[in-house]
């Protein structure tokens, strides 16, 4: 299953992403603590800033990185499991999709999928079932007849 592998890729990206915001964050800080100090108390206190940021942004990105993968790991362990126990299953999205759609356009990437072997064809009748007799006079009649050419009995149907 991918879609937790994409899960933990994810959670991996959003954890440089969440220090990267973090440093972006100090930085912002630092240039507008600017605007209203200036030398050395600017120099301490916005760099206090960019500390606290970026130490603020890691427990954050742990945090969103361990709730991700192990959101991602609990799907795989699903995935996995379901593939044990039910090895048949089909989600029941997709299963409403295929009834919405009997013939879903062919997927390249998929293989075609076996065709089902033509049915047999039908074995032809014994021979003793196509003759009809009159059942009065025994006369051999022609298929679809009601009644008997000969002696104008009733037919039993066919
Ligand atoms: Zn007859």
């Amino acid at each position: 299953m991918e879609t937790g592998k994409n899960i933990q890729r994810i959670a991996k990206i959003l954890y440089w992403l969440i220090l990267g915001i973090g440093l972006l964050a100090g930085i912002v800080a630092f240039v507008l603590l600017g605007k209203f100090l200036s030398g050395t108390a600017w120099i301490l206190l916005g760099f206090c800033a960019l500390l606290l940021c970026v130490a603020l942004s890691f427990p954050i990105a742990w945090i969103v990185e361990c709730l991700f993968s192990g959101f991602g790991e609990m799907v795989e362990n699903t995935a996995v499991i379901r593939d044990t126990v039910a090895p048949d299953y089909v989600p029941f999205a997709e299963q409403r999709r295929k009834e919405a759609q009997p013939r879903p356009a062919p997927d390249p990437q998929r293989r075609p999928e076996p065709k089902p072997a033509p049915a047999e064809p039908p074995k032809p009748a014994p021979a003793q079932n196509v003759a009809v007799r009159c059942p009065n006079c025994g006369a051999e009649q022609a298929e679809g007849r009601k009644s008997c050419w000969n002696c104008g009995a009733k037919l039993p149907e066919a």
